[in-house]
């Protein structure tokens, strides 16, 4: 395992991705952010528009926690699952300091093993392994396992991980993750972990990825119109909870008009909104917005689009 773990070091050494902000500090909450925001986000993305505007908005755990939610989902806009975002604020309403113990870091909301576990090894030095998409390939790889448990994965981890120096040990599985051990193309040539890899003659065999069928929902939007104002309401359900929205509505009112359709792709699900203008008062609305208005406040990708649709549509007259 020694030698494992020095072709490891020397592979991170050399190739590694160094200049990540979040690799280049100590302060747990900016890695617990880092964490949260590429759960479900590329990296460059994450870089380019997201972590440093939140953090300068949001510099410590007791701003964020002192934040109203709003303007949080606000600095989370267009990033999605937006659960994540009300977590975190849950999360800096509740503690000072992240606690450095994995057993209590999974107790606060939204935090789940693999993120206890990075903040533990990244912020706290503690020498415990991680499980994100790119290390999980690479276990099932190393121990051709096509349809592993993750309490199956956990123990490879345990068993493999550095405990010298478990913070390049683990920075270093999810570069070779994300570039020598890729999904399609992987380059066991350029490996640190070929000497060990049981699974390198056929590596994309593992493991399985399972098909998904994406189901299509479809709705109908009702934008209503007052003084060139639209309506949006604060959204109560469980999906898309807090972000301002346009109402969906079972059926269209006659006097409305038909001015096109959105498609959104989300993980589990692809959206078609239809969307209908209505240019009068409705009495079932309260809250009506200038397009400046609506730039303030939080909204999803879907009622984005819904906005730039109804722009258009009037531009055309
Ligand atoms: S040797 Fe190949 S299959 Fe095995 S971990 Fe390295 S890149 Fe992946």
């Amino acid at each position: 395992m020694k030698n494992t773990h020095q072709n490891i070091h020397h592979w991170y050494k050399k190739h590694g991705r160094h200049d990540l902000p979040w690799r280049r500090t100590n302060d747990a909450y900016h890695i617990y952010l880092s964490e949260v925001m590429l759960q479900q986000t590329q990296v460059k993305t994450v870089l380019e528009r997201y972590y440093f505007p939140f953090l300068k908005k949001f510099p410590t755990l007791k701003d964020l926690g002192n934040a109203p939610l709003d303007d949080v989902l606000k600095m989370w806009e267009g990033l999605g699952y937006y659960n994540r975002a009300k977590n975190l604020h849950k999360t800096a309403g509740l503690v000072k300091t992240l606690p450095t113990e994995i057993d209590e870091l999974i107790t606060l909301p939204g935090i789940g093993l693999n993120t206890a576990h990075a903040v533990a090894t990244f912020a706290y030095k503690k020498p415990v392994p991680i499980m994100e998409a790119n290390v999980k390939r690479i276990l099932c790889r190393l121990e051709k396992l096509k349809t592993p448990k993750d309490k199956e994965l956990w123990e490879i981890a345990y068993k493999l991980v550095d405990k010298e120096n478990p913070f390049d040990y683990n920075q270093a599985m999810m570069d070779i993750g994300s570039s020598v051990c890729t999904p399609k193309n992987p380059h066991c040539e350029e490996c640190p972990l070929s000497d060990v890899c049981k699974g390198k003659d056929e590596p994309t065999l593992y493991p399985i990825k399972k098909k998904r069928v994406v189901p299509t929902r479809e709705q109908n939007i009702m934008i209503s119109l007052y003084n060139d104002k639209l309506s949006l309401t604060q959204r109560k359900g469980k999906f898309l909870h807090g972000l301002w929205g346009f109402p969906s509505i079972e059926v269209p009112l006659c006097a409305s008009e038909y001015i096109g359709e959105i498609t959104h792709i989300y993980t589990h699900f692809k959206s078609i909104s239809k969307v209908y203008v209505y240019d009068e008062l409705d009495c079932e609305q309260e809250h009506y917005f200038s397009t400046e208005e609506i730039r303030k406040l939080a909204i999803s990708k879907i009622d984005e689009k819904i906005v730039k649709l109804y722009l258009d549509t009037i531009q055309r007259y």
